[in-house]
């Protein structure tokens, strides 16, 4: 299983909270992220899912529609030019061989990246239970396991949909703006429940 990174908790009586669940696009190789390996390398190949699920800022293209340069399955028509964003993006299957090849996002049609508390799998639109399927379903339930000893946590984006899974439950919350936050509901290190509110209104400590 892939090891995770950047999971730092922000603890509060009962709660922890996520800071941010909207990632940005992070630089391949992921700078000061000791935990992830690649020692083989790897290349996109026909993949072109990332052009399709993520959200592209500097071509305000939303998340889960495919890039008006994106040729599905081919490659990017503006190669030489693309955004910053795109040319920095590296998706967790293509940087950690820990990943086999069924996670190949083509294949499974889940997109993998990690967000500053833990991991997110996005759903090609086209095919948001994927997740639900195995392998995947399995090893995400053991990510969740894995994560909730470690403060980290494990979200599934379908569409804008997000869904919150723990080693036995699963949250569904809905769209989740990004002016608001998941806030989890913690009995020791093991999570009861999950709520969206507001960026302004948590209140720390
Ligand atoms: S999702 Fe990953 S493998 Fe597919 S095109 Fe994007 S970076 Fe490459
Ligand atoms: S500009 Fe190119 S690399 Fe970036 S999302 Fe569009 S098709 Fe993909």
């Amino acid at each position: 299983m892939p090891m995770l990174h950047g999971f730092a908790g922000r603890t509060a009586p009962l709660r922890r909270i996520f800071p941010s669940i909207f990632i940005n696009l992070r630089p391949t190789g992921f700078d000061g992220n000791d935990r992830v390996t690649s020692s083989v390398k790897r290349t996109c190949g026909d993949c072109t899912l990332c052009c399709k699920v993520m959200a592209i800022e500097a071509l305000a293209k939303p998340a889960s529609a495919w890039c008006r340069h994106c040729k599905p399955g081919c490659g990017c028509a503006i190669y030489a030019d693309r955004p910053a964003e795109c040319e920095n993006f590296a998706c967790l299957w293509l940087v950690n061989d820990l990943l086999d090849e069924q996670w190949k996002p083509s294949r499974s049609k889940l997109v993998l990246t990690t967000s500053e508390n833990g991991i997110e799998i996005r759903c090609d639109p086209g095919s948001p239970n994927a997740w639900r399927k195995e392998p995947y379903a399995g090893e995400i339930r053991a990510w969740a396991a894995e994560g909730e000893r470690d403060a980290m946590t494990v979200v599934v984006i379908a569409g804008q949909r997000m869904i919150l899974v723990t080693p036995d439950l699963e949250f569904d919350l809905g769209l989740v703006g990004p002016d608001e936050r998941i806030v989890r509901e913690l009995e020791g290190t093991k999570v009861v429940g999950a709520t969206v509110v507001k960026a302004g209104e948590i209140r720390r400590g």
